[in-house]
C-alpha cells in the first residue's frame, strides 16, 4: 500500500475547480443600505470604510450600481430625522423607509427589497422595544413591530426582517401581514442574534448607539448558547418564518452548522460590521490580501451552510466575480 495522494484533486487550476465543492455567486449575498432621512447627499461611514449613509436623493445612484452589478436583494435600514419614545417614525406612511422602498421599487422593480424591522433606530432611547419602568414591554413591543411591518408592505417591501430578538415577533408580523391580504410577504427573522460585541460600527452607521445606555443582552442571545439557538430557530419556524438568519456569521459557524444539519428552511447569515471593519484595518495595515481574506470569509460562511449572506462586501464579491462590471 501506498499513502494517499490528494494531490489528484488539485494539482492544476482545472482540477481545483472540477472538485470544487461550494461557488460563491452574486445570488448569494444581499446588500445592506444605511438611508439618513437628514442628509442631502451620501456621507461615508468612518468605521464602516467603503459604506456610506444614502440620502434619498442620490439613494437611486447606489440602487442602479448594485442593479447593474447582478446583486439581487438588499436590506434597507432607514436613520429618521426625528426619535421619540415609541419609535413613531418607523411606521409613517411618509417615513424615510416607506419613501426608500416606493422609490427602490420604481426604479427597479425586480430587486428585492428586505426591510430591517426594529425600533432602536427609531426610539429616542435606542432600544428595540418600548420601554416600562426601565424594562421592555414585550406585548407592547409586538404591536408596534406587527404595524411597521404592514407599513413596509404598504410600500412595496418583498420581505420583512425583524431584527429586534423579540419573543413573538414572527408571529405578531405574520398575522398582521396576512390579515391585510400580505401573504407573500416574506419573514427573514433575525432567529438567532448574539449579544455580540462585533456590531460597533453598524451602530455608527444606523444611529442607534446615539443616546443609548445599557445593553442588549436582555433579549439577544448569550455568546455560549448553542441549544438555545435551535430553539429559538424552531420558535421562529413554528410562528412562520421563512427564512432564519444568524447573526454574526464568522464567529458562530457552528451554529450555521447546527442549524443547517437541523432544518431545511433556508439560512441566512449575516457577516456583520465588526467582522467586516477588521478584515478592511488589516488589509490597510497591510496585514492581509483583501480578495482572499473576502472570498475566504464568505466561502467558509457558505461552507457552513447558509444559503444567504448578507455582507458589505456585497458589490466588492460581485466585482470580483465578474471583474468586466466597472459601476
Ligand atoms: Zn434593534
Amino acid at each position: 500500500m501506498t499513502y494517499s495522494q490528494f494531490h489528484r484533486y488539485r494539482h492544476t487550476q482545472s482540477l481545483r475547480d472540477l472538485f470544487q465543492e461550494k461557488t460563491l455567486t452574486v445570488n448569494d449575498v444581499i446588500l445592506p443600505i444605511f438611508i439618513h432621512e437628514s442628509l442631502t447627499q451620501k456621507k461615508e461611514i468612518a468605521s464602516l470604510p467603503g459604506m456610506f449613509q444614502w440620502s434619498l436623493a442620490d439613494l437611486s445612484d447606489e440602487i442602479k450600481s448594485a442593479v447593474d452589478l447582478g446583486i439581487k436583494a438588499v436590506i434597507l435600514f432607514g436613520i429618521p430625522s426625528k426619535k421619540d419614545d415609541i419609535g413613531s417614525e418607523a411606521d409613517n406612511p411618509n417615513g424615510i423607509i416607506q419613501k426608500a422602498i416606493t422609490l427602490i421599487k420604481s426604479i427597479a422593480p425586480h430587486l428585492v427589497v428586505i426591510a430591517d424591522t426594529c425600533l432602536c433606530e427609531y426610539t429616542s432611547h435606542g432600544h428595540c422595544g418600548i420601554q416600562k419602568d426601565g424594562h421592555l414591554d414585550n406585548p407592547k413591543t409586538l404591536t408596534r413591530l406587527a404595524s411597521i411591518a404592514v407599513s413596509y408592505a404598504n410600500a412595496g417591501a418583498d420581505m420583512i426582517a425583524p431584527s429586534g430578538m423579540m419573543d413573538g415577533m414572527v408571529l405578531a408580523i405574520r398575522e398582521a401581514l396576512d390579515h391585510h391580504h400580505y401573504h407573500r410577504v416574506s419573514i427573514m427573522s433575525y432567529s438567532v442574534k448574539y449579544a455580540s460585541g462585533l456590531y460597533g460600527p453598524f451602530r455608527d452607521a444606523a444611529g442607534s448607539g446615539d443616546n443609548f445606555k445599557g445593553n442588549r443582552n436582555h433579549h439577544q442571545m448569550n455568546i455560549t448558547q448553542s441549544r438555545e439557538a435551535i430553539l429559538e430557530a424552531e420558535a421562529d419556524i413554528q410562528e412562520g418564518a421563512d427564512i432564519i438568519m444568524v447573526k454574526p456569521a464568522g464567529t458562530y459557524l457552528d451554529i450555521i452548522c447546527k442549524l443547517r444539519d437541523r432544518f431545511n428552511h433556508p439560512i441566512a447569515a449575516y457577516q456583520v460590521s465588526g467582522e467586516y471593519s477588521m478584515l478592511k484595518a488589516a488589509v490597510k495595515a497591510g496585514i492581509l490580501d483583501e480578495e482572499k481574506a473576502m472570498i475566504e470569509s464568505l466561502a467558509a460562511i457558505k461552507r457552513a451552510g447558509a444559503d444567504l449572506i448578507i455582507t458589505y462586501y456585497a458589490k466588492q464579491l460581485a466585482k470580483y466575480l465578474s471583474p468586466t462590471l466597472q459601476t
